[in-house]
């Protein structure tokens, strides 16, 4: 038994050890990915019980060298890859239509923002289509609160038909900005700082671009503005105002988001002074 083991040691070259990585990658994702639509818990605990039987019965087949087992668990295998392809269909349909959306490296680099900027730029573009203007401010390291005061609190679920009533003319919340805190609908009917800066008459701005401007020179908040007058959309951080054509409005926005904020930045240097200090120290 020792010698098997000091055996299937040796045997562990470079690729077998890629090889591990690669499924136990593959496992992973899969895991992550049914466990975002269907009882975490249960996918998680079935999953992990399924590939756990399945990794011992190799490893009793390949000590024993038992063929025959080993033959009938590669049948099974197949059989419950097709099950699980039968079971999982839906989900496996929404996630290619995913990937076909939003490419393969998006998939890749999964992140918790995704929702929110999958919400938001899904209400962004229908507002631009019906020529409703917006004004969208994501809160990040800066706090907004000042801003948010001299709106209507909300504390609603980030929705995108939420978004558009809030914007139609009969609401009442449509005039002023929207704020986006820790993934939620904060306030709305807010009022932003103006950007001081004079445009050039030829990319001259309103009131509503003014303030995404300005709010993004004064905090590190990424702003969504959906121009009434043009349906442009228009995302502005760091005191720059760029127009996003629709079709990469999501991929924008999630660089954005995901970018350094300046607060973030700021820590990290904190802290590098910090330990250089101590290094010195
Ligand atoms: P659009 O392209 O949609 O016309 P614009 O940049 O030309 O936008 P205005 O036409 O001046 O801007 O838009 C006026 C609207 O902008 C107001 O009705 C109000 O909703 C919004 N707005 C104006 N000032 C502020 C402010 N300080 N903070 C937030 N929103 C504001
Ligand atoms: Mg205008």
């Amino acid at each position: 038994m020792y010698e098997r083991i000091l055996h299937t040691w040796e045997m562990l070259d470079a690729s077998a050890v890629v090889q591990i990585a690669i499924l136990a990658a593959a496992i992973f994702l899969l895991l992550q990915f049914l466990g975002r639509s269907r009882g975490m818990g249960v996918v998680r605990a079935f999953g992990l019980v399924v590939v756990g039987i399945f990794l011992s019965a190799q490893i009793l087949v390949s000590f024993f060298n038992l063929t025959v087992v080993g033959r009938i668990l590669d049948y099974l295998l197949a059989t419950m890859l097709l099950a699980l392809l039968v079971i999982f269909q839906p989900e496996l349909r929404r996630g290619l239509m995913w990937l076909g959306k939003y490419g393969v490296l998006y998939a890749i680099t999964s992140s918790g923002k995704r929702p929110i900027v999958d919400k938001l730029s899904d209400a962004a573009t229908v507002l631009s289509g019906q020529f409703v203007g917006a004004l969208i401010a994501i809160e990040r390291e800066v706090p907004l609160t000042v801003y948010i005061e001299t709106g209507t609190r909300i504390d609603a679920q980030i929705s995108p038909l939420l978004i558009q009533a809030v914007f139609q003319k009969q609401s009442p919340l449509h005039d002023g900005a929207m704020i986006i805190s820790n993934g939620r609908i904060v306030a709305a009917g807010c009022q932003l700082p103006l950007s001081p800066i004079e445009v050039s008459s030829k990319n001259s701005h309103g009131m509503r671009h003014r303030a995404a401007l300005g709010t993004s020179e004064e905090t590190d908040s990424i702003l969504i503005v959906v121009s009434e007058e043009t349906g442009r959309i228009s995302l502005a951080s760091a005191g720059q105002l760029e127009v996003v054509p629709r079709e990469s409005l999501f991929r924008r926005l999630a660089e954005l988001l995901e970018s350094e904020s300046s607060g973030e930045r700021s820590n990290k240097e904190t802290k590098q002074k910090i330990q250089e200090t101590d290094r010195v120290a």
